[in-house]
């Protein structure tokens, strides 16, 4: 096993490139995954594991990635970076839905809200029923051990209607997997909703800050109200209870640092859990937002690692942790620096 602090950064470094080649020829032995919601949705991806850590990669087929994926001997891998050896002791894990241990569905699979870096539009799946997305995770229940379940969606009509859908969901999951945990992350506009959620049974959620600061929430999500997001974290924290909730927070949108850390103890101190993610900038994305923000300039391993070990100080201060959560990205844990897991 690789030395800590270097297995980190190559796990840094992997995030931050996104995309593995696979050549023509390497055998995958479980399915691959595909993403219906945020950056990366509708490609194909699968999660690698070495050195105890995670990360999901987009699969290029067409090989233009430095970083490759090579077989060695029987059902061994290594990641090659432009053709050396650069992660050795590498497995691929299988996604039971989605996510490795996990069913994590997504509902609603396009969205009316907009955001500039969500390219849910472009996954260019047929929608999932609350029926469809139940025996999805019967199904999945059957191919694996399943640890935890999740539920997502987009807002294809009103935000209400994806409440009820993803609360008539988690209801029925609960009655079927009652020893499971169930984790939501929909969108919330008022407290009603969180309530809804908690009494159809999820025990987790996640109600996304997406952005560091007001001023940049205002430009990457033009159709949502970033004062009611906050105000909703804080409903989430009493309905749910402290470190029940956690929220993504993308970096990459020209924030500072300090902007990073003050949302993340904001965050804490409403006994919400961050989730620091990496902007993706791909085709689709990349020019709505850098006409909204001018030129972004793509978050660095360094970064990622700095941001990290703030993250996981900020999180201890405040008697947080990541590892408490069985639903949703925590456990997963494999496209982003885990405070408590990775470090
Ligand atoms: S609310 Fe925004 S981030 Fe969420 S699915 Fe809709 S467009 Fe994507
Ligand atoms: S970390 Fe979250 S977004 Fe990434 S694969 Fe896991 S569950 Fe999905």
């Amino acid at each position: 096993m690789e030395d800590n602090t270097l297995s980190l950064r190559k796990k840094a470094e992997l995030i931050c490139s996104g995309r593995i080649s696979v050549p023509p020829g390497t055998k995958i032995p479980f399915p691959t995954s595909r993403s219906s919601a945020g950056p990366g949705a509708g490609g194909e991806s699968i999660v690698i594991a070495f050195s105890g850590r995670r990360v999901k990669m987009e699969v290029d087929r067409n090989c233009a990635s430095d970083l490759e994926l090579r077989q060695v001997g029987k059902g061994g891998y290594e990641v090659l970076r432009d053709g050396e050896v650069f992660v050795t002791d590498v497995r691929i894990v299988p996604t039971l839905c989605h996510a490795p241990d996990q069913a994590f569905v997504c509902l609603g699979r396009s969205c009316r809200l907009g955001c500039l870096y969500c390219n849910i539009d472009s996954a260019g799946k047929q929608e999932l029923t609350v029926q469809k997305a139940f025996d999805l995770i019967v199904a999945s229940s059957k191919h694996g051990k399943i640890g935890g379940i999740a539920v997502t969606s987009g807002v294809t009509s009103t935000v209400e209607q994806q409440v009820e859908d993803v609360a008539a969901l988690i209801a029925r999951v609960k009655r079927a997997f009652p020893m499971l945990k169930v984790g939501a992350e929909p969108l919330i506009t008022s407290r009603d909703q969180l309530v809804k959620l908690s009494k159809a049974g999820a025990d987790e959620i996640k109600v996304n800050l997406e952005a560091a600061r007001g001023d940049i929430f205002r430009m990457v999500c033009p159709n949502r109200d970033y004062d009611l997001t906050i105000e909703s974290i804080g409903w989430a924290s009493e309905i749910f209870g402290r470190g029940a909730v956690t929220s993504n927070i993308i970096v990459g949108f020209g924030e500072d640092d300090s902007d990073v850390e003050n949302a993340v103890s904001m965050l804490a101190g409403m006994g919400s859990v961050a989730n620091i993610r990496r902007l993706r900038l791909d085709d689709a994305n990349r020019p709505r937002l850098e006409k909204a923000l001018g030129p972004l300039t793509p978050v660095d391993e360094e970064r990622l690692v700095a941001l990290g070990r703030r993250h996981a100080e900020t999180l201890r201060k405040n008697g947080l942790s990541p590892r408490k959560f069985e639903t949703m990205c925590f456990p997963c844990a494999s496209c982003d620096i885990v405070p408590d897991v990775d470090l």
